[in-house]
C-alpha cells in the first residue's frame, strides 16, 4: 500500500507490451537502484542479491530495446542537489534543505506542511531527471524520431506511478516517462514470457545512461542520498579527493539518523528520516523553528526505496536490511564510487547542461511544488492526525 495513502496503483503491464509489439517504437527501460536487490526474490534468489545483469537479460528478451539505469540520474541529482545545498549554506539560502527524490514525500508535504515547500530541494527525482535528460538526448543518440521514443521506468514504488503523470513533469504535452512498472509487476512480466530468470546469462546495462558510479546505486537504501551528497560535498567544499568515500555513520535502520558532518571549515547537521510518521516529527520542530538542521533526508518508506510498496512481498523479517546491504556491496563492486567521477554525467553536462545549477540544468533538472493544502481545503491539524492514526 502506498504510504501516503492517496495513490491507487494503476497497472500498466498491457500497455507496455503494446508498445513493445509496435514496430515503429523504440522502448527504453530505466531501472532503480532498489529493483535489482529484490526482483530475484520473485525467482528464487535471497533477499539482497544483486541480479541487475540477469534482470537486463531478461529485459531485453522481452523486447525492450535498450535498458539503463536510474542510478545514473541519481549521480545527476546529487550534483545538483548539493550545489543548491552549499550555495545555500554560503549565502544564507533557506535552510534546511530537504530532499525530493521521494514522491510520496513530496505530496506529503505539499498536503500537510506547504510552508515549508521552500526548502524541499528544487530538484527533480532521479526518475524524473532521467525521463527530462531522455527525451532531449536520445533521439539522435538512438536515431529514432522523438515521438517514437517510449520510456518506462521500472520502480520499488507505487507513488513514482503518479509522480510521472504530473504536468510539472511532460514536455510539449507529453510526459516524460510515458509508464511506470513495479518490481512486481516487472516480475509478472517476466514470468508471463515464460523466461527462467536465474538461467539467464547476466547482460550489461546499455552505455551511456546505464553508466554509474556507488553513489546512484545506494539512494535506495535510506541514508543513500545523504551519503552521496556528502561524497560530493566533500570535494566541492575541500578542493581534494577524499580519500575514503564511506560515511558509515549515516547508514543504518533507525527511524531519524543525526549526523554532524565536519568538512574542511565547514560543519553540516543532518538528519536522515524514513517513514512519515518520524518525518512529521521532525518537521514540526523545523515549522517552528525549533530546528538547526543544515539537511534533511526523507523518504517516506521505512527503511527507504528497498521496502517500497511496489517491491515483492516479504516474509523474511530482515528483507529490508539485506536488500540495503546488497546495495552497499554492489556500490564497494564499482569502480567509481563518487557522482562527480561518472564520466557520462560530466559528458552531459559538458554537452547539453553546462555546469551543476546553470540556466540549462535548471530548465531540465529541477521543479516547482503546489500548495496542495489550499486545493483540498483541508486544515492542517485535522489532516495531520489523520496521518498519524494512519502510521
Ligand atoms: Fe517510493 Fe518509498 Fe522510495 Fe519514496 S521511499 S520513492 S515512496 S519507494
Amino acid at each position: 500500500v502506498c504510504p501516503t495513502g492517496a495513490i491507487t496503483p494503476k497497472p500498466d503491464i498491457d500497455k507496455v507490451w503494446s508498445e513493445i509489439y509496435d514496430p515503429d517504437k523504440v522502448v527504453v527501460a530505466q531501472i532503480a537502484p532498489a529493483v535489482r536487490v529484490a526482483v530475484g526474490e520473485m525467482f528464487g534468489f535471497e533477499a539482497g542479491e544483486v541480479t541487475t545483469g540477469r534482470l537486463v537479460a531478461a529485459i531485453k528478451m522481452m523486447g525492450f530495446d535498450q535498458v539503463y539505469d536510474t542510478s545514473f540520474a541519481a549521480d545527476l541529482t546529487v550534483l545538483e542537489e548539493t550545489n543548491e545545498f552549499i550555495q545555500r549554506k554560503s549565502d544564507g539560502g533557506k535552510l534546511p534543505l530537504i530532499t525530493s527524490c521521494c514522491p510520496a514525500w513530496v505530496k506529503y508535504a505539499e498536503q500537510f506542511y506547504p510552508e515549508l515547500l521552500g526548502n524541499v530541494s528544487s530538484c527533480r527525482s532521479p526518475q524524473q531527471m532521467f525521463g527530462a535528460v531522455a527525451r532531449k538526448t536520445l533521439p539522435e543518440y538512438l536515431g529514432v524520431k522523438p515521438e517514437n521514443l517510449v520510456i518506462v521506468s521500472i520502480m520499488p514504488c507505487t507513488a513514482k506511478k503518479f509522480e510521472a503523470t504530473r504536468e510539472e513533469f511532460s514536455t510539449d504535452g507529453r510526459p516524460d516517462v510515458d509508464y511506470v512498472i513495479t518490481t512486481q509487476e516487472l516480475g509478472r512480466m517476466i514470468k508471463e514470457t515464460g523466461v527462467r530468470f536465474s538461467d539467464l546469462e547476466p547482460e550489461s546495462l546499455d552505455m551511456p545512461m546505464g553508466f554509474k558510479t556507488g553513489a546512484g546505486v545506494i539512494f535506495g537504501a535510506t541514508g543513500g542520498v545523504s551519503e552521496a551528497v556528502l561524497r560530493y560535498a566533500g570535494e566541492r567544499l575541500t578542493g581534494e579527493k577524499l580519500s575514503d568515500s564511506d560515511f558509515h555513520e549515516v547508514r543504518g535502520s533507525e527511524g531519524i539518523r543525526e549526523y554532524e558532518a565536519v568538512i574542511g571549515e565547514t560543519t553540516l547537521k543532518m538528519v536522515i528520516v524514513n517513514g512519515l510518521g518520524n518525518a512529521r516529527k521532525v518537521l514540526e520542530d523545523v515549522r517552528k523553528g525549533k530546528s538547526d538542521y543544515d539537511f534533511i533526508e526523507v523518504m517516506a518508506c521505512p527503511g527507504g526505496c528497498v521496502a517500497g510498496a511496489g517491491q515483492p512481498v516479504s516474509w523474511d523479517a530482515d528483507a529490508r536490511t539485506k536488500r540495503a546491504g546488497g546495495l552497499y556491496k554492489s556500490d564497494k563492486r564499482h569502480q567509481l564510487h563518487n557522482p562527480q567521477d561518472n564520466p557520462y554525467v560530466q559528458k552531459t553536462y559538458s554537452e547539453t547542461l553546462g555546469e551543476p545549477g546553470s540556466h540549462a540544468a535548471h530548465e531540465l533538472l529541477h521543479t516547482k511544488y503546489r500548495n496542495r493544502r489550499r486545493i483540498s481545503g483541508i486544515s492542517l491539524e485535522t489532516d495531520a492526525k489523520a496521518d498519524t492514526a494512519g502510521m
